[in-house]
């Protein structure tokens, strides 16, 4: 069955998605109006002291990497460490006091209760960078964010996940590894301090095996998606086969997808130069959304192409009866897509 959509005038209507059967609409929904107005701020009865005020402001930053078990100094609030990466071994990081740069240990709270994986927890925490907030940060929502870091450190990162894809496998009682990002709490994440997770499970994660099974009954599907973001100015870029681009159809309003149609496996299993290449555009695919709330799932296995999902989790979502509403400006004008900081 072809990719099923509908264009009107040249304008894409609807498209469904090929794996889920949930439909996005493009509709005029940039143009309605929120009836939410936030609450004014009564007016201060005293002329403010700004220097009390920037203090105290200063206070809270460090009072918020004091209590934060992902900082520098709080090592003994996490589990046991099972790996780090010194500074010296980043090119590029930021100039830093901590001992690491990139460190992993199991989660405190395993996603998947350890009873299903044969007892052992296979719920991993990799912290990406040492810094809990932006360089210069005055006010404790500046916090670092993963498109700050230099590429190296991100693909390193990605090794370290990958690491600890490794140890997961040993376990076995785990049939598949998940890699997944939340930044922000509006994506469900609990720490405000950057870090990702790997997690390990009893059985395959339903939507890849979804994937699966719908490629192996349609083998060219992937192809005939590259071929419609392309055609239509989806596409963000591509490098040695390796494809970003904006999805018509992703589970949240705003995703992108990075996906390498020919290049399948188990990332542990796969090579370093197709490794550094998905790190390079999935970096570039943050770079889009840069401070927003976001998620992101990488996806990889035997059936299916290795492939990342990046959702932003900035723009309202309203799940109707499996409908998304999308602006559908965004088809027709605001191409090339977000930059870093829009509100668009
Ligand atoms: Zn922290
Ligand atoms: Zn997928």
């Amino acid at each position: 069955m072809p990719l099923e959509y509908r264009k009107e005038g040249g304008r894409l209507v609807w498209i469904r998605s090929p794996f889920t059967g949930c439909v996005t609409y493009f509709t005029d929904i940039h143009k309605k109006q929120s009836g939410f107005r936030r609450r004014a701020v009564p007016p201060a009865a005293q002329p403010p002291d700004w220097e009390a005020a920037e203090d105290a402001r200063l206070a809270e930053l460090e009072a918020a990497q004091r209590d934060c078990p992902f900082c520098p100094g709080n090592e003994e609030l996490t589990t046991a460490e099972i790996l780090r990466v010194a500074p010296a071994a980043v090119e590029g990081c930021a100039a830093t006091t901590s001992p690491w740069v990139i460190r992993a240990f199991t989660n405190l709270f395993p996603r998947i209760p350890e009873v299903c994986t044969g007892g052992r927890n296979e719920s991993y925490v990799v912290v990406e960078d040492p810094r809990h907030f932006a360089d210069g940060a005055r006010h404790r929502d500046e916090l670092l964010y993963t498109a700050l870091l230099p590429l190296a450190q991100f693909r390193a990162g990605l090794y370290a996940d990958i690491a600890m894809a490794r140890l997961a496998y040993t376990n076995p009682a785990v049939q598949a590894v998940i890699i997944r990002k939340n930044q922000g709490r509006e994506s469900g994440a609990s720490q405000p301090h950057l870090h990702n997770q790997v997690i390990g499970s009893d059985q395959p994660f339903a939507p890849v095996l979804q994937e699966r099974e719908r490629l192996a009954a349609e083998p060219t599907l992937w192809g005939e998606i590259l071929d419609f973001v392309t055609d239509e100015g989806f596409r963000i870029a591509a490098r040695d086969g390796c494809f970003l681009y904006f999805c018509p159809f992703g589970v949240f309003p705003r995703s992108y997808e990075v996906v390498y149609p020919e290049v399948s496996g188990r990332l542990t299993e796969l090579p370093g130069p197709v490794i550094d290449t998905f790190a390079a555009l999935l970096h570039e695919a943050l770079g889009l959304l840069g401070p927003l709330p976001l998620d992101y799932e990488i996806h990889d296995g035997p059936g299916i192409p290795l492939h990342a999902h990046l959702c932003s989790r900035h723009f309202p979502y309203s799940n109707i009866g499996g409908t998304l509403n999308l602006p559908s400006e965004l088809t027709a004008t605001l191409w090339p897509p977000l930059k870093p900081g829009s509100n668009v």
